[in-house]
């Protein structure tokens, strides 16, 4: 099963990813987690790609492609992937088509994660994150059993930069205006599955799995 999962920043997809790559037992690829990864261990790719992400930009679609076709390629996904928060633009979703054509394959499911401006704000700037796991949570709405620490693997949870209130207005501005294209993209292709993100953590979980068992 290739499934798409998309969101403004802030929707759930990490959340729900989480969930859906156990219970499918697929790959979770993260342009995101991807990134960070590149940032902290200082690789060409993660200089290159922290001038954008600082900023609340996008990096350059000839960059998250390359990578993207790259890890498509490697022999766990033979059986499947969730892709997360890629592709954002519809040159990122053109090359997506085309590679998974490459490999002789296709994308089978795209679910589209909706939640409202003022509570992707809230969310955002409640985030913390497992640096060991990368699993979401949120003082308010999803907090761990023991307030800063992971429940799965105890690591220290830390709040990502580009979460800090004033970078994540621009962020939202900067996704909002990427995606109404890639909706109209994928509806075209009647591959898009819209989802009510504003209920709760389980309740969406349970939409998707329905979704993608249907
Ligand atoms: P969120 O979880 O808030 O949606 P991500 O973790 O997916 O954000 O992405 C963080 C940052 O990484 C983005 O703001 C952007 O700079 C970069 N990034 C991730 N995926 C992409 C992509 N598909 N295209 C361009 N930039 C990306
Ligand atoms: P994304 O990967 O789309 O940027 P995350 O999965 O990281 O989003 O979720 C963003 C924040 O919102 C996190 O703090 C997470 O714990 C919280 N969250 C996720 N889903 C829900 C939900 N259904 N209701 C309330 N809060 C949620």
């Amino acid at each position: 099963m290739n499934i798409i999962l998309m969101g403004l920043p802030g929707a759930g997809k990490g959340t729900q990813a989480e969930r859906i790559v156990e219970e499918f037992n697929i790959p979770h690829i993260s342009t995101g987690d991807m990134f960070r990864a590149a940032v902290k261990n200082e690789t060409p790719l993660g200089l290159e790609a922290k001038s954008y992400m600082d900023k609340g930009l996008l990096v350059p679609d000839e960059v998250v492609i390359g990578i993207v076709r790259e890890r498509l390629s490697m022999d766990d996904c033979a059986n499947g992937f969730l892709l997360d928060g890629f592709p954002r633009t519809v040159p990122q979703a053109e090359a997506l088509t085309a590679t998974v054509k490459e490999l002789g394959r296709e994308i089978n499911h795209v679910i589209n994660i909706n939640v409202r401006r003022e509570q992707l704000i809230e969310r955002l700037t409640g985030r913390w994150i497992c640096p060991v796991c990368g699993a979401s949570y949120h003082t308010m709405f999803n907090p761990p059993k023991e307030a800063g620490v992971c429940d799965k693997d105890g690591g220290k949870l830390y709040q990502r930069e580009d979460d800090k209130p004033e970078v994540v207005a621009q962020r939202l501005d900067v996704n909002i205006a990427q995606t109404q294209p890639l909706i109209d993209y994928y509806s075209a292709q009647e591959l898009l599955r819209d989802i009510n993100g504003e209920q709760d953590i389980q309740v969406v979980f349970a939409e998707i799995k329905s979704l993608l068992r249907g």
